[in-house]
This record gives C-alpha cells, sequence and structure tokens, in this order.
C-alpha cells in the first residue's frame, strides 16, 4: 500500500479522526542509511546507521510535526499559525500553512538563519518578523503573542508536533526489526529527543520492539545548556538550528535521559564542522552542521568505548546540508575549483593533473 504521508500511515497511533482533513506533504519514510566507511575507519565492529531526515519535503525533521500540528490547527479552526525559529521549523511552518491555506507568521533572529531555509519561508509567502535577538527571546514572544491574538503556535511545545516526530522511531524499529541499542540525536529545544523516546517506549509497550535504546543528546559547546547543568544566557555556534540557550523540553529531556540510561555531550564547532565534510566526503551524505553533532557524538563515544562494540547505533540527521550553503561553501579548499578554458587539451591536463 502507498501512503501520502505518515498521518495516513500512523494514523491509529496519533490524534486524528476519520473526518479530520489531513494537511500531508507525503513527509515520513526516510531512508536509514548503513554506514560504511566511518566505522572501518574507528577500526571498530558496529552496526551504525544514519537516519536521513533531510530527505523530507522541506528538508528536515520538523516536517513530521508540522503535519499533524497544522492538521490539528485545521481541525480546531484556525487561520494562522505562528512560530519562532532558527530556520527550519519556519520553512516547515511556511510551507504546511501554504498547503492549508491559512497564515503563518514566523518570528526568527536577525541575520542568524541559514540562506536556504530564509529561502523557504519567503517562498511560500509566510509574514517574517525578524527580531533583534536570539532564539529564546522570539519564543518568549511567540508564547505571550498565541495568548493575545487568534494563532495557533506551532513550536514543539505544540503536544501535536512531538506526537508527528514520534514516528521516526516507527519507521526505526520496522526496518531493523527492533529498536537500536543506541540513539544519537543533535538537541537545541530537545523536543525531537522527547518524541523519539515516546515512539519507542510506545512500541515497546505494544510488543513492537523487545527494547528501548540508549538516548544520546549531543549540543553544540557554546550552546549547551544540557552539559553545563543551566540556561544559556547568549548561546553560539554555527550549528544554527540548535543554537538554543533555553530549550523548550528541558524536563522531559532530562527524564528520558536518565530513564534509558542515556548522557549529554558537546562538541565544538570545528568538530561539527569536521563531522559534517567527513559525512560528505566518506559516506556521501550532506546533511547541516547542527544534524552532523549526532554523529560526532557516536564517533567519540564508538572510539572512548562508552558505545561497545556490537552495538546497533542510529543517529539521526535532522536537515539537508542545502539548508546552509554558505557554511558549506565557506569550509571547501576554493583552490579545488580549476579555471580553464573549453579546449580538450586544457580539460584533459586539468584531469591528468588530478591522478
Ligand atoms: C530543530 C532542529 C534541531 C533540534 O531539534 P530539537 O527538537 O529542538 O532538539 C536539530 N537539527 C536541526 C536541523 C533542526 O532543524
Amino acid at each position: 500500500m502507498r501512503y501520502t504521508g505518515l498521518i495516513e500511515k500512523y494514523r491509529d497511533r496519533l490524534p486524528v479522526g476519520d473526518s479530520t482533513r489531513i494537511i500531508s506533504l507525503g513527509e515520513g519514510n526516510t531512508p536509514l542509511i548503513k554506514l560504511e566507511n566511518i566505522p572501518k575507519e574507528l577500526g571498530k565492529e558496529v552496526n551504525l546507521y544514519v537516519k536521513y531526515e533531510g530527505l523530507n519535503p522541506t528538508g528536515s525533521f520538523k516536517d513530521r510535526g508540522m503535519t499533524m500540528a497544522v492538521t490539528k490547527a485545521v481541525e480546531s479552526g484556525s487561520e494562522a499559525i505562528i512560530c519562532a525559529s532558527t530556520g527550519n521549523t519556519s520553512a516547515a511552518a511556511a510551507a504546511y500553512a501554504a498547503r492549508a491555506g491559512i497564515k503563518a507568521f514566523v518570528v526568527i533572529p536577525e541575520g542568524k538563519i541559514a540562506l536556504g531555509k530564509l529561502a523557504q519561508a519567503m517562498i511560500h509567502g509566510s509574514t517574517i518578523i525578524q527580531i533583534k535577538g536570539n532564539f529564546d527571546d522570539g519564543m518568549k514572544i511567540v508564547k505571550e503573542v498565541s495568548n493575545h491574538a487568534p494563532v495557533s503556535i506551532v513550536n514543539s511545545i505544540n503536544p501535536f508536533r512531538l506526537q508527528g516526530q514520534k514516528t521516526a522511531a516507527f519507521e526505526i524499529i520496522e526496518e531493523l526489526g527492533s529498536a537500536p541499542d543506541y540513539h544519537c540525536l543533535p538537541v537545541g529545544n530537545a523536543g525531537n529527543i522527547t518524541a523519539h523516546w515516546m515512539g519507542y517506549t510506545e512500541y515497546h509497550e505494544i510488543g513492537k520492539s523487545d527494547s528501548t535504546p540508549i538516548m544520546l543528546g549531543y549540543q553544540a559547546e557554546g550552546a549547551a545548556p544540557f552539559i553545563k547543568g543551566s540556561r544559556v544566557d547568549n548561546p553560539e555556534t554555527i550549528a544554527t538550528a540548535i543554537r538554543i540557550g533555553n530549550p523548550q523540553s528541558w524536563d522531559q529531556a532530562l527524564k528520558l535521559s536518565k530513564e534509558s540510561n542515556g548522557w549529554f555531550d558537546a562538541f565544538t564547532d570545528k568538530e561539527i564542522l569536521a563531522t559534517q565534510k567527513m559525512l560528505t566526503k566518506k559516506e556521501g551524505v550532506f546533511c547541516e552542521p547542527a544534524s552532523a553533532t549526532s554523529v560526532a557524538g557516536a564517533m567519540r563515544d564508538i572510539k572512548l568505548g562508552k558505545i561497545p562494540e556490537g552495538s546497533s547505533v542510529v543517529c539521526t540527521l535532522t536537515g539537508h546540508g542545502l539548508k546552509d550553503p554558505d557554511t558549506a561553501i565557506a569550509q571547501c579548499d576554493q583552490s579545488a575549483m580549476i579555471n580553464i578554458n573549453p579546449t580538450l587539451e586544457e580539460v584533459k591536463k586539468a584531469i591528468l593533473d588530478q591522478m
């Protein structure tokens, strides 16, 4: 059977009725790719997978939550949605609002949003409210505004978002036959790690998985409240999608980390970018910087033996690399570009020089 999106596929596990009008762009069902070259390089026997969420319709996992949030907003008669965003939530909100025929207002930090995400929010016709502040400032305002204006908030504090996002765990269990031993995620607001834990425990309870994974959350060093143990006032990182100092799902994330025997860790921007590049060059997988923190974490903990050999490990690649072309180009060697005349001789020489 062919499904048009995750709500149709997982209808019996999601809060929708038979008559609910579903707002979908065919999200979910993303590839689980087994890494081949990176484990070899580590010299460790592990089954290391990446769940490539960048292949969702707007290029990030946010679509899983947004199909549910917008479906429920429309069902409740809402004519507008609002979110604060580091970029991907605004892209998803803009697209799903367009699909539903309602308005989207997106609040973004001025100058701190990756180019691809801004392009999406603009082209889908959302109203973009740029603030002189960071995501945490925007989130605070959005929470207040939604109490004073007729708009539905579609940030991950909207419980329908997490309901949609939990389906990623369902897909992984269905593909592997059971939950992996470890699941690694980049953590910003900690909505996604919370949603994954919901999905894993739900499938465990109904007997679709023998076990639940150990949940590992990775942050950027300049925006690592879970490592610090308290909120961070001025979060800074090149991984703009996780440039968050005041996680909205703080309590849930601490609780699930403990319940699953998991841990948090953090990486420098340099380490994050090196991992992003490694994934593109060694495995052919292009994710955005924030996403690479999950693999950076898995690699470090496999190397240290904190994740033992023989384990199965899934890393979520939260967003597509094309979201942030500036950062990608900036870290490439510009001399790799060869400028020549369009003659056979010069092209042949250019090739032979490289062999
Ligand atoms: C939203 C986002 C995250 C962080 O997810 P949280 O649910 O806020 O923890 C990580 N990576 C990308 C690409 C994102 O868009």
